[in-house]
């Protein structure tokens, strides 16, 4: 397969596959699949299908990863991954992560049974939105070893755990480990959706990431005094949320004044909750990031530091945790300089960029090479029903990735680094 029509008609099918997985839902109206719900079976299924009419054979992992191996050249080739995630937030698009295992089937296709000298391994994260519980990448964390029993017993809105999800999944979680990067693994490359308009913006079809921005993700909770709102006077209260309320513009107004940041309350919910109460508790989120590490943490401190102020000038407490903390994660060099070159045989003019997202890449670099590349969003647009892509972005993101594993499969260094035996 090497025509523009080859790989057109190629991209065709995978963006009607996107279209097909994004019908397995938690919800009749929308799409929403989050970790290990119902639907994320027919989408193993459907998958597992595809993989296994080109010769690879597909298994779900402890956690609920799936997994299908197209076999290198010889029995002891080393392998690569590529993949991204099959879960989706609440009424989503029909690309976000799903277009990058989806194009990981194409690119298997494109092979036309042809063997290389690493195999390769197509991977669909369970979990990377952190929709279900609060906390992302369970997934892509089980391959790097990362968990552990307290996000095992971490609990759903419904108090349903994560051990207890895996095990009503039909999984066990105490194979977990079985997950684990093996010591052949040379690399990982993950196509995804950009996500945001800059691609879309400079007219360009594909980008590659130079570096995942580093992200905090925190819950705040205020908690004044609940009270009658008719009877206690405006100077007796301790309001919880207009504590937080004040915070929440105190964020949105740092965020504005410091480049790069960005820093978003997302959630806030108010207790009781009642129109003629005055809130007692009030739990909100704050999600902060930037490419510089030290410009994000200072950020973070300083509306930590805006909270305990607030909270003390208003008589209420305030308390916080950490839900993720995650620093700003290099691609690597060397796969990012192939995908670059892959780009420019594929036609197109390639762009370095950051991802203002975090993804699986950014876990999976703690422990091998990673590299990804970006596809353009129409208008930006993601998260969403709206979301898309471009039929030709397609074709080429299949063309570059052919190029790319052509390249790896003549280098010697890339290859030369499997000798970790
Ligand atoms: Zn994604």
């Amino acid at each position: 397969m090497q025509t523009t029509s080859d790989f057109a008609n190629l991209a065709e099918e995978v963006i009607a596959r996107c279209r097909k997985l994004a019908s397995f839902s938690e919800d009749a109206g929308g799409t929403r699949r989050t970790f290990l719900s119902a639907p994320m079976r027919d989408c193993h299924r459907e998958i597992a299908g595809w993989l296994g009419s080109l010769g690879a054979q597909a298994r779900v992992d402890a956690v609920g990863n799936l997994r299908g191996f197209y076999p290198g050249k010889s029995p002891g080739a080393p392998r690569i991954l590529i993949g991204s995630h099959l879960d989706t937030v609440p009424n989503a698009g029909a690309f976000d992560g799903i277009l990058g295992v989806v194009l990981a089937v194409g690119l298997l296709e494109s092979l036309e049974g042809r063997k290389l000298p690493f195999g390769i391994e197509v991977i669909g994260f369970s979990e990377e939105e952190g929709v279900r519980f609060g906390v992302p990448f369970i997934g892509s964390r089980a391959l790097v070893g990362r968990v552990d029993e307290e996000l095992l017993a971490r609990k759903d809105e419904h108090g349903v755990s994560v051990r207890k999800a895996i095990q009503d999944f039909g999984l066990n979680p105490n194979e977990i480990s079985n997950s684990a990067l093996s010591d052949d693994v040379l690399g990982y490359l993950e196509f995804h959706i950009e996500q945001g308009p800059v691609l879309d913006h400079l007219g360009r079809p594909l980008g590659v990431v130079e570096a995942i921005v580093g992200q905090n993700r925190l819950e705040f909770t205020f908690s004044g005094q609940a009270n009658h709102a008719g009877t206690t006077p405006m100077n007796l209260r301790y309001d919880a949320l207009a504590a937080a309320a004040e915070w929440i513009v105190a964020v949105e107004k740092l965020a504005q004044g410091t480049p790069g940041i960005v820093a978003t309350v997302g959630f806030v919910e108010a207790r009781p909750g009642a129109t003629n109460v005055i809130a007692g508790e009030v739990r909100a989120t704050l999600d902060i990031r930037h490419a510089s590490d030290r410009a994000r943490t200072e950020a973070l401190e300083e509306l930590i530091r805006q909270a305990e102020s607030i909270a003390a000038r208003r008589s209420v407490t305030v308390k916080w945790r950490t839900l993720l903390a995650q620093h700003a994660v290099a691609m690597e060099p060397f796969l990012t300089e192939q995908i670059e070159q892959a780009i420019q045989k594929a036609g197109c003019e390639p762009h370095r960029m950051a991802s203002g997202a975090g993804h699986d890449a950014m876990i999976l670099a703690e422990k091998i090479p990673a590299a990804m590349i970006f596809l353009r969003t129409p208008g930006g647009i993601s998260h969403d029903p709206a979301e898309s892509v471009h039929r030709d972005d397609v074709a080429k993101a299949l063309e570059c990735g052919r190029h790319l594993l052509t390249q790896l499969a003549a280098s010697q260094e890339f290859l030369g680094r499997t000798c970790r035996a």
